[in-house]
């Protein structure tokens, strides 16, 4: 069984085929630039060089058609006909509280999406776009939507009710929702595997580290707090997202800048966090690079970004009375030892001991403990596509 994953942005479209009896991925790809000039498509085949398809993508669904023919291609293509793709899983952002798990996509399912969008508008109207192109060059072919809220909707009122006016929450459902849960549900339930302990028995915190960063409390099994709130501006210091902050700071900006909602809104999610504080790059291997250099606002931001990551674990520690393992993901998670390191100087209180040696590494399931150390700290890439690929197959 095949089953394309597609992930849509507004203006992009990434793209895996995956053979769900060996779970090989047989290719995958990037559409770039959709309804802008200068549109095309990065492909790769399953072991073969990346080739880059120039082609006119005024809209989803001809990236989508772009996406079939590349697959099929005779040149460059992993498959015959449109005819093995049997069935699509589409990443969507917001599913509200209306999806505690994924589902099959019928027209009810693409209403109630829609019913979401008030609470993503950056995010769902690209992905209903994306389903709404398959519907019509695949209208055969089963869809499942996998909901990046979803694994969140298990935490309890008392973590996702914000202290405002109860009214709010009753009227516009403004709670906190959470994000990254398909990457928190499948780095929590692998770190397990790879631990060789029953999920249900671990107290795990995932830190999911890369330009959007969020940390998860997962305990036994199930999300129980999570640093992102009713948007994913909520929590760690981000590429260029500022995270938690005191919310009067709106109006004192509003007030001695001159700047409108929509202005400071922008700025809290483009231009602060990493970038913000740095002045040089939201990318964490500027960062590094200018460390070396000496540069000492680079190191005061790194400073910041780790000191939180740590806050927040030793939060979810006295959340769920104690941890098991601490567990780093995404581009950051898996690929930064320095990072890794810094956030667990915090943590030794709580029994996690590095093994510095073991900690240099790079993009590989890794426990980086000393042997005898009471919580494992662990490194788990995180694969959000293979996830939405095993939830479209046990759907369908
Ligand atoms: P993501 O959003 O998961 O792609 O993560 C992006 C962040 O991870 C950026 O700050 C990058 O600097 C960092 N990152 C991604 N890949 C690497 C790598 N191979 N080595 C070091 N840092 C990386």
């Amino acid at each position: 069984m095949n089953i394309l994953v597609l992930n849509c942005g507004s203006s992009s479209l990434k793209y895996q085929l995956i053979n769900m009896e060996n779970e090989e991925v047989l290719a995958k790809g990037l559409c770039e630039r959709i309804g802008i000039d200068g549109s095309r498509i990065k492909h790769t085949p399953n072991g073969k060089e990346t080739i880059i398809i120039e082609g006119d993508m005024p809209d989803h669904k001809n990236a989508v058609q772009y996406v079939i023919e590349a697959l099929s291609s005779e040149e460059h293509g992993v498959i015959k006909t449109m005819d093995e793709i049997n069935a699509v899983g589409h990443r969507v952002v917001h599913g509200g509280e209306e999806f505690a798990c994924s589902t099959i996509i019928t027209d009810e399912v693409i209403e109630a999406v829609v019913k979401c969008t008030d609470l993503a508008p950056l995010h769902n109207p690209a992905n209903l776009i994306g389903i709404d192109a398959c519907k019509q060059i695949m209208p055969n072919v089963p869809m499942v939507g996998v909901f990046d809220t979803a694994f969140h909707q298990t935490m309890p009122e008392k973590t996702y009710l914000y202290a405002l006016p109860y009214d709010y929450y009753r009227k516009y459902k403004l709670r906190r929702y959470g994000f990254h849960g398909t990457s928190h549900k499948y780095v929590s339930h692998r770190a397990a595997e790879f631990l060789g302990k029953d999920i249900k028995d671990l107290k795990i915190v995932v830190c999911h580290l890369g330009n959007g960063a969020s940390v998860c409390a997962v305990d036994g099994g199930k999300s129980i707090d999570t640093s992102m709130g009713l948007t994913p501006l909520e929590g760690l210091a981000m590429g260029t997202r500022c995270g938690d902050m005191d919310p009067a700071i709106i109006q004192f900006l509003a007030d001695k800048e001159g700047l409108s909602i929509d202005e400071i809104n922008t700025i809290l999610n483009k231009k602060s966090g990493v970038l913000g504080i740095s002045e040089l790059s939201s990318d964490f291997r500027d960062l590094e690079d200018a460390i070396e250099e000496g540069n000492k606002k680079a190191e005061l931001t790194m400073n910041v970004f780790c000191y939180r990551v740590a806050k927040y674990v030793g939060a979810y520690a006295a959340a769920m009375n104690g941890i098991d393992a601490v567990v780093f993901t995404a581009g950051l998670g898996e690929n930064n030892g320095d990072v890794r390191s810094e956030v667990c100087s915090y943590l030794t209180f709580l029994g996690v001991d590095v093994d510095e040696e073991a900690n240099k590494c790079r993009g590989i399931e890794r426990d980086f403990s000393k042997e005898g150390a009471r919580v494992r700290s662990v490194v788990i890439p995180t694969d959000e596509e293979m996830m939405i690929a095993r939830e479209t197959a046990r759907l369908i």
